[in-house]
């Protein structure tokens, strides 16, 4: 709504966005405009503010919504923190969080038909009796889960296209197909 200085014309002022002539009574004052008058007229601004209510109470809205739940964590952190920590430490935890992030990844790519459960993952944990799909190193809970054919390749997150491997096995495999 910013832009050009209002021009006064003798009593009357020019609309910016609809560019009639109005008399000042059709413009709202406004102490931080330059000639003390919105260089909008109020019909144009009701008009823009009708258009744009329903987002702007959307927009609203989410902001409250966001500030309570980060006056919320603000408040509770230390215990929060605390709960994440007991929460995370345990085997479940750890696969909830590693199926999330691969998830994640795999719907930034459009490609997961969401079969890659946590449940799955500590099936196929068991299945390969806790050892690395390439190395057979033994790898308990400090896998990482790997894609066989990788999705920057076309892989698809998929319960056929997942193994489990060792970190470092992981790594040096990086995008390749082995
Ligand atoms: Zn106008």
């Amino acid at each position: 709504m910013a832009g050009r200085p209002a021009k006064i014309i003798e009593d009357k002022m020019l609309c910016h966005k609809c560019g009639k002539e109005k008399e000042l009574f059709h413009f709202a004052k406004s102490n931080r405009a330059k000639f003390g008058y919105q260089s909008i007229c109020k019909e144009c601004l009701s008009e823009y503010y009708l258009k744009n209510r329903d987002r702007y109470r959307e927009i609203k809205k989410q902001l409250k919504h966001k500030n309570k739940l980060k006056e919320y964590f603000e408040r509770n952190k230390d215990s929060i923190n605390e709960y994440k920590r007991a929460r995370y430490s345990t085997i479940q935890g750890k696969v909830k969080i590693k199926v999330l992030n691969q998830e994640r990844r795999a719907i930034k790519r459009s490609t997961s038909d969401k079969t890659v459960t946590a449940k799955f993952i500590l099936e196929l944990l068991e299945k390969q009796n806790y050892r690395c799909a390439i190395s057979g190193e033994f790898i308990g809970d400090g896998y990482h889960i790997d894609h066989i054919i990788p999705l920057a390749k076309g892989g698809i997150h998929t319960k056929n296209n997942i193994q489990l491997l060792k970190p470092s096995i992981n790594m040096s495999k990086g995008a390749s197909i082995l």
